[in-house]
């Protein structure tokens, strides 16, 4: 989902760029294919969680989408994070040196939030939005998995990223 976004002008730092979910049965790494899906898995992950055969035409007899191991850096979500409301967007970037998972919310008028606090003030001053609370957002990053951080001398070479909803 990132390559099609325009480029900023500086280098923005690594965000996510596959979706995976994980098998409460098999185990098994299944890639979802956009944001929206993923979020739709997320949200009820606790009650429902996700099986291969979500997926059409996919059983837990097929091999695994995506293995989990440091080819690429993983980032754990938080299961039953909230479905971004409509019309917003929930972007994560990681930090350079890999510590953390930065959570900002871009909202249908373009503004950039990055707190609850500033999201509280964004829904007052735009009542538009009165249907919604502060509770619709999530701003909890996700685990940065450590076993999945390259070491230093391939950091160039590691902007592939991947989320997932591992209750882990
Ligand atoms: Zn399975």
């Amino acid at each position: 989902m990132v390559k099609d976004s325009p480029k900023p002008p500086k280098p923005s730092n690594p965000s996510v760029s596959i979706w995976a979910a994980q098998c409460g049965k098999c185990l098994k790494w299944r890639m979802i294919s956009t944001q929206e899906e993923f979020e739709e898995i997320r949200s009820k992950f606790i009650e429902e969680p996700f099986f291969c055969n979500k997926k059409p035409n996919v059983s837990c007899d097929d091999p695994a989408d995506i293995e989990y191991d440091s080819s690429r850096t993983w980032v754990i979500d938080k299961p039953n994070t909230p479905k971004t409301p409509n019309g917003f967007k929930r972007n994560m970037t990681l930090r350079r040196d890999y510590s953390k998972m930065d959570i900002y919310y871009v909202t249908p008028t373009g503004k950039r939030v990055r707190s609850s606090t500033e999201l509280a003030t964004f829904l007052q001053q735009n009542p538009e939005f009165s249907d919604l609370s502060v509770s619709d957002f999530s701003f909890t990053s996700p685990k940065v998995m450590d076993d999945t951080i390259p070491s230093s001398d391939v950091l160039a070479n590691s902007n592939k990223k991947a989320a997932t909803s591992n209750t882990k």
